[in-house]
């Protein structure tokens, strides 16, 4: 038992743990390239989350040709973490919580911020063949359907939902807030995802997180 009955913090990382709305857009940014027609042909149902992930990363390899996962690891590196992100992940693996990432957004950058502090990560990675993209995904976590990667990783870990606490900020979180004990929308994109909530933290500060699961 970790604090108030909850065993388990699942954080979204894109506009929660990392202060960017989407971690492959900062890579596009970097590129000053835009998958608006990849995205609204996937929000579309016309392709899926692989050929999403495809065509990202075929507009990286038109402006750096035998662009390498080094090469995007040093542009992530100046992705903005989330105002409060150590105090909050440190108390909360002090009280013994477990802890997992669930994101759509990219892998590398997740291991990067995430490594010391979290049990479990998921989230979606580009391909290589050793070092350099080879234009493939690799798909964890898909982006309409979060609420089964929450459900396959407390089956796993044999807890019951309502031990949880999921922080998210957009409709994709929706599905794991509805079924967390604890649904905690931190600074909230759309409307969906406050809905989905139990508690909703406005302000850009990790350590409300915690400070909202240890005074219930
Ligand atoms: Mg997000």
């Amino acid at each position: 038992m970790a604090k108030n009955g909850y065993e388990l913090v699942v954080f979204d990382m894109d506009g929660v743990l990392v202060d960017v709305h989407s971690s492959w857009a900062f890579v596009h940014d970097h590129f000053d390239v835009t998958n608006d027609h990849s995205l609204e042909a996937y929000l579309k149902g016309e392709i899926d989350d692989l050929e999403f992930i495809r065509r990202d990363i075929a507009l990286w390899k038109q402006k750096k040709e035998g662009i390498s996962k080094n090469d995007l690891k040093k542009i992530l590196k100046n992705v903005p973490i989330m105002p409060g992100y150590e105090d909050c992940l440190e108390c909360f693996k002090e009280d013994g919580f477990k802890t997992a990432i669930i994101s759509g957004g990219l892998k590398p950058l997740a291991l990067m911020i995430g490594k010391d502090y979290f049990d479990h990560i998921k989230a979606n990675d580009v391909d290589t063949d050793g070092k350099k993209l080879n234009g493939e995904g690799i798909l964890e976590v898909p982006l309409n359907d979060k609420g089964k990667v929450f459900d396959e990783l407390i089956s796993q870990l044999d807890i019951s939902p309502e031990k949880t606490v999921s922080v998210g900020n957009s409709f994709i979180d929706a599905p794991m807030l509805e079924r967390s004990g604890l649904g905690i929308s931190f600074d909230p994109a759309d409307e969906k995802v406050r809905y989905a909530a139990d508690m909703v933290i406005t302000e850009k500060d990790l350590t409300k997180v915690w400070k909202t699961v240890s005074s219930l």
